[in-house]
């Protein structure tokens, strides 16, 4: 490791380290502020990480932080450069970034466009544009199957959990995470049903998948096509 240390001009203690790897040699710069969080940034042009973090933090455990996580942060500029598909109710639609004064995504029904001040924004611009999709369409969905079944609940919140599509509170409020819009929507309407059938059954035991099947029938397969489909595209 190879290090060189000076102090900028407003007083922050920066320090450029290096370590090689299978990708050969990853230098990065050491930016500590009084925060909590650790956060990790590529700058193309100049070919360096930027690590923030609190200081406290060891220098061996950003080294370790880096060298899980830079491949990781790259890979969202090789998206930006040449970005996959973006899915949307099981379809691949193509996207195009353009890099200038707006920050904004435009979704044309069979193209999107992302416009953006920095690359870095993409993940953001993203996120932004998946949680306002999936409050437009799953709020209506939502009430209009739990009207239909002549039950009472609630939508609640959109987050971008990668570990649940819907989640349902004890007080029938149902969350969910805004990936699920990038699958069919009669596999989102299976989600829906399953979150619903929790307003009965807060548990995964035998009464609750009669009662899922008896909403969504065919809930088994939709489940597996879904389940298939995150492993042979590219999801968020
Ligand atoms: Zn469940």
């Amino acid at each position: 490791m190879t290090r060189i240390r000076y102090t900028n001009r407003k007083n922050q203690n920066i320090s450029f380290s290096s370590f090689l790897c299978k990708d050969g040699c990853i230098l990065y710069k050491i930016v500590r502020k009084n925060e909590a969080n650790l956060f990790l940034e590529y700058l193309e042009e100049e070919n360096y990480y930027i690590v923030t973090c609190n200081k406290s933090i060891s220098e061996a455990d950003i080294k370790q932080y880096v060298l899980n996580n830079y491949e990781w942060v790259m890979n969202w500029y090789k998206n930006v450069d040449n970005p996959a598909p973006w899915m949307l109710f099981g379809q691949k639609v193509p996207a195009h970034v353009v890099i200038g004064n707006e920050h904004k995504v435009d979704y044309t029904g069979n193209q999107i466009n992302v416009y953006l001040r920095h690359k870095r924004d993409y993940k953001d611009a993203v996120k932004q544009f998946y949680k306002q999709f999936a409050i437009a369409y799953l709020m209506p969905r939502t009430m209009e199957l739990i009207n239909k079944l002549g039950l009472k609940g609630k939508f609640g919140r959109v987050s971008w959990a990668t570990y649940y599509h819907g989640l349902c509170h004890s007080d029938k409020t149902i969350d969910y995470s805004a990936k699920l819009v990038q699958y069919p929507k009669e596999y989102i309407d299976y989600v829906i049903y399953h979150e619903i059938a929790h307003f009965t059954h807060m548990n995964h035991k035998r009464p609750f998948w009669d009662l899922v099947e008896s909403y969504c029938p065919n809930y088994k397969q939709l489940d597996k096509e879904a389940m298939h489909m995150r492993f042979t595209n590219h999801m968020w």
